[in-house]
């Protein structure tokens, strides 16, 4: 954890990266799944966090496969020289494949069309490739709507034969909605397999969890689970359970420092709009940080940042690069450092807390730090 004492001047603003937490959370996670191994979800920049030095870190901790949405995403990976197995699940209706094929980078596959345009793109590459099959058990996003799948799979299975494509895997996404709901989603996932087993097909891992299923359905673990949040140690829940129930530690850290100071007297209107007014005489800190670098400007008069030892309220509205936060008659001074979410143990707000703030997700701020904002990670690279 970094806290004030780290060092003597706190950096205007950063997010820190821990990475031993990442390898903390993944090594708690895949011995929760064992013998079902783990897929760390790297999409998305590693959800704010860094793609390839969360990639290594959650490799070197026993994930065994990485996840991302798009090729793009995971050709920066093999760019960055790690060879691990790899899927890619969400493509461009016009995808050239072949750079992926060429890659060894598993695509998932949620059409017909999908399928055809692979198998293609194998032959030109003069490469078998590596397929996951997606079948929609209701979440209604991608994947192959049940009624196509039987077509799907037998096709495959001649592609596999033609050893165009290996149909390395079977999967789906859950909707967690609720218990009913996720147990009819698996059983609608266990008849899928049969439909591929009886059409010939021996995928090597059939997965269907994300964080969540991977936690409270034990069912739904089968060969592989996709972990995305609870690498970053935030829970996937949103019902209050904290990262320290599930044993999990939140890696990022997003601080900065007080940029200014000042006493105002009762009246005094505060940002734009002046949607809050100081009923007392007070200080205000102001923080360097706006929505320009994720800070959801909905968080606007709801949001926490912890300042010498409390949490603070952010009044008026989250500018661009900016907000202010109400001190009251404590010594704060600019320079202070300033933490606006981090490991809720050490009294600081979580992400969970400002996506609460912002009517939204711990996933959805972590996800949406801005570039301005630099990395540094702890525990080595
Ligand atoms: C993002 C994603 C995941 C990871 O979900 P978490 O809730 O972050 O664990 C898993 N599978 C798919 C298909 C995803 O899109």
């Amino acid at each position: 954890m970094t806290t004030a004492s780290d060092a003597a001047a706190p950096p205007f603003r950063e997010a820190v990266v821990d990475l031993d937490a990442v390898r903390e959370n993944i090594r708690a996670l895949a011995a929760a799944v064992a013998p079902a191994r783990t897929m760390a979800v790297v999409k998305a920049n590693a959800y704010g966090h860094g793609a390839v030095p969360v990639a290594r870190a959650a490799l070197s901790a026993g994930a065994e496969w990485l996840g991302v949405a798009d090729i793009a995403e995971a050709l920066a990976l093999r760019e960055a020289g790690i060879g691990a197995p790899l899927l890619a699940w969400l493509h461009d209706p016009g995808a050239d494949f072949g750079p992926a094929i060429a890659r060894d980078i598993d695509l998932g596959v949620s059409s017909r069309e999908q399928l055809e345009a692979i198998s293609d793109a194998a032959a030109s590459v003069g490469r078998t490739a590596r397929v996951h099959l997606k079948l929609d058990t209701g979440l209604s996003r991608s994947g192959v709507a049940p009624g196509h799948w039987p077509d799907v799979v037998a096709r495959a299975a001649e592609l596999e034969a033609a050893e165009r494509i290996l149909v390395r895997g079977l999967f789906s996404h859950l909707a967690n909605t609720s218990p009913e709901e996720d147990a009819a989603q698996l059983a609608a996932f266990e008849l899928g397999v049969v439909q591929a087993e009886a059409a010939g097909l021996r995928p090597e891992v059939r997965h269907l969890a994300s964080t969540a299923g991977a936690l409270r359905l034990p069912a739904a673990r089968f060969d592989l689970v996709r972990i995305g949040i609870g690498a970053y140690g935030i829970p996937p829940f949103g019902d209050g359970t904290t990262a320290a129930d599930l044993g999990l530690r939140p890696v990022m850290t997003l601080r900065g420092r007080v940029a200014a100071v000042r006493r105002i007297e009762p009246g005094t209107g505060v940002s734009y709009g002046h949607t809050w007014r100081a009923d007392r005489p007070t200080n205000l800190a102001l923080v360097p940080l706006g929505y320009a670098d994720g800070i959801p400007r909905q968080a606007s008069g709801r949001g926490e940042v912890w300042i010498a030892g409390a949490r603070r309220p952010v009044v008026g509205r989250i500018a661009m690069d900016q907000f202010v936060v109400d001190v009251g008659d404590d010594p704060i001074e600019t320079g202070d450092e300033v933490v606006l979410f981090g490991d809720p143990l050490t009294g600081a707000p979580s992400a969970d807390d400002w996506g609460d703030a912002a009517d939204s997700i711990g996933y959805e701020i972590v996800t949406r730090i801005g570039a301005r904002v630099p990395r540094r990670y702890l525990g080595g690279e």
